[in-house]
């Protein structure tokens, strides 16, 4: 059996390891830092097969150099950037076998032109999709515009319900609040709120989500609903799908 596991890095980042229970061998997603990284090789005795990279910025590749350097696994990230040490270049579409597992490639720009997320089919599918799409939220736009990441936020959507999804940030209890003021009435978002909030008290990642949640929960994927447009409206937006989310996404930025 796979299983996936948050290791903790920097303030609110996760560094998402998958590990194969019959193999010793385990696979790391944006290694920011590689402390974390070779503290659980350490005390768990596994080997890194590979490191999936998913976009340039330093909190995902930070510990990219000391990790080719100790251990030489295959590093595998997106073929539009910049980022020293990726060994397999790739991009929307391509596949490979990882653990056992098919992955295939997602083009997710929206936070940065470079940004991909990888998706892993099976009962139950994996997203890592790292700053695109969080629980209750979606990544700043650093560098794509609203209706590349919306395009990317409608895909995601089209995935499995139960697809788990495996963001960087343990940003749920900003987003959710942020999602009360985008659509006061949902009542599965303030359950999913109290849940989340009794989670982090006890230090408990609120991660992984999933799409079938996320539909219902989270603004960024419910920009078609009334319910939604009503609360951008205000903030001086049309009634329309593409211009809600521009207009959600600007008021997260100042909320
Ligand atoms: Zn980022």
């Amino acid at each position: 059996m796979l299983t996936v596991k948050p290791l903790p890095a920097f303030q609110d980042n996760y560094i998402w390891v998958m590990q194969q229970d019959n193999t010793g061998s385990v696979v790391v997603v944006d290694p920011g830092e590689a402390q974390p990284v070779i503290d659980y090789l350490e005390r768990t005795g596994a080997c890194l097969e590979a490191i999936l990279i998913t976009h340039h910025h330093q909190d995902h590749t930070g510990g990219l150099d000391e990790l080719k350097t100790r251990y030489s696994p295959r590093v595998i990230g997106p073929d539009n950037s910049s980022i020293a040490g990726i060994d397999e270049a790739v991009g929307e579409g391509d596949r490979f076998r990882l653990m056992g597992r098919h992955f295939e490639v997602m083009a997710t720009p929206g936070h940065t032109l470079d940004h991909i997320s990888f998706l892993s089919s099976g009962t139950p599918s994996l997203l890592f999709c790292a700053d695109t799409l969080f629980c209750g939220g979606c990544g700043r736009l650093f560098e794509g515009t609203p209706e590349q990441m919306h395009q990317a936020l409608t895909r995601f959507a089209e995935l499995d319900d139960d697809t788990l999804v495996f963001g960087a940030h343990e940003y749920t209890l900003a987003n959710l609040k942020f999602a009360q003021a985008a659509e006061p009435d949902n009542s599965a978002r303030d359950t999913l709120l109290e849940e989340c909030q009794k989670a982090r008290e006890l230090d408990r990642p609120t991660l992984p989500s999933t799409i079938g949640r996320e539909c219902l929960i989270n603004p960024f994927m419910r920009v078609h609903l009334e319910s939604v447009q009503r609360g951008a409206v205000e903030q001086g937006d049309t009634h329309d799908a593409q211009a809600t989310f521009a207009t959600l996404r600007a008021w997260k930025d100042r909320f």
